[in-house]
């Protein structure tokens, strides 16, 4: 492949050199150290939000959240996410009750979410998939009406705002992934913001095996602490993190200029009151109109070089390890938005020439009709 779907950012190397460099003197390289409690600052300044807490990646973010908020019974979540929403989900003992999506924003039909209601329901999950802001207000109204938390799978959703809120203000907790392909990494990483200091604390020591204190461990917790290079890498990247959405952002509007308006290509919509990372450009192909599907297109791309990704196909509820306990048939949008839906290369320091590539390379495939 010449040109992948995504590349990570990194910082000058001298940055990053200088920023670790003290960890030589105090050999303190985890476990909260001063590069943790520096990011967590600068992160809870950047994100808009009231208190926050790194993790070692994003999926043990949402896995010891629902821990943390003691939730027994049914999830009602979204099939069209990457695999750790839902097995964070399962891996609590909770059971996923599958929600359909939008076919417009690909995020969780919010008027669907009654109907799935049950005495057994403890939470919602949704997901801001592509960094497309879920239906917030709906969800909200939903929750408070049935007395359920709520928990963002917001892994796709790094400095967004909503209505000028940062986007981690919403719900009871929204989850953030740093992995090395989001548009903020820390190589490996993940935060939890949250507004209920109760919480707070609880998520604080399950990340620490559940200590409390020297002699007492009163929670079954895990190890999910941002060790000092990863919090380093983060104070790195975030300096550089305004300049790359812009980049982001002109890179989709070149996409949009080349493939807006093409008959059988859906692209994702501009959200109103939504400020977005760019985070992903997702295009939807009919192949009745297009002339060649999703999977034709993904192969020819390959062909010429590039990595494109059916993402999020297949959807979670179809899972081998589910073993099909899930009726697919139940979140048609969502079957039907994965077999279509292919996620083209976008990071910060792909060029214009690059993308004008993609794009012939799309095109071609339609002129080739026969
Ligand atoms: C990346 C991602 C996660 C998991 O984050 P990690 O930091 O890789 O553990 C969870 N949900 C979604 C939607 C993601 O894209």
């Amino acid at each position: 492949m010449n040109i992948l779907v995504t590349r990570s950012s990194m910082p000058p190397l001298d940055e990053y050199m200088d920023e670790i460099k003290e960890l030589w003197e105090t050999h303190w390289l985890t476990n909260m150290g001063v590069k943790h409690r520096q990011l967590q600052e600068k992160l809870k300044e950047y994100l808009g939000v009231s208190n926050i807490d790194l993790l070692t990646n994003g999926h043990m973010a949402l896995e010891l959240t629902l821990q943390a908020l003691n939730l027994r019974g049914e999830v009602i979540t979204t099939p069209f996410t990457f695999a750790s929403t839902t097995h964070a989900i399962v891996r609590n003992g909770l059971i996923p009750v599958f929600c359909d999506i939008n076919a417009s924003d690909f995020t969780i039909d919010a008027d669907k979410i009654e109907s799935l209601i049950t005495d057994r329901t403890c939470a919602i999950v949704p997901v801001h998939v592509y960094g497309n802001i879920c239906n917030i207000e709906e969800i909200e109204r939903i929750a408070h009406k049935y007395g359920l938390k709520v928990i963002y799978d917001a892994a796709h959703a790094f400095g967004e705002t909503y209505k000028g809120k940062g986007i981690g203000t919403f719900g009871d907790v929204s989850c953030f992934s740093f992995h090395a392909t989001k548009v903020f990494n820390t190589i490996e990483g993940g935060a939890v913001c949250f507004n209920d200091s109760d919480f707070g604390m609880r998520i604080y020591r399950l990340k620490n095996f559940g200590i409390r204190g020297p002699e007492v461990v009163d929670g079954v917790g895990a190890n999910a602490k941002m060790n000092e290079f990863c919090a380093a890498m983060g104070i790195c990247n975030l300096k550089h993190v305004n300049d790359e959405i812009l980049k982001r952002k002109s890179i989709a509007e070149h996409y949009r200029s080349c493939l807006e308006g093409i008959e059988g290509i859906q692209l994702s919509p501009l959200q109103e009151n939504v400020e977005s990372n760019y985070a992903y450009f997702p295009i939807m192909i009919d192949e009745k109109i297009f002339g060649f599907s999703r999977n034709e297109v993904f192969d020819k791309l390959a062909e010429n070089g590039v990595g494109a990704r059916k993402y999020f196909y297949p959807l979670t509820n179809t899972f081998e390890c589910f073993h099909g306990k899930y009726d697919v048939t139940l979140t048609p949008v969502a079957v039907h938005i994965s077999k279509r839906i292919l996620t083209l290369p976008l990071y910060a320091d792909l060029s214009e020439d690059d993308v004008d590539f993609i794009c012939r390379v799309i095109l071609q495939c339609k002129k080739r009709r026969p």
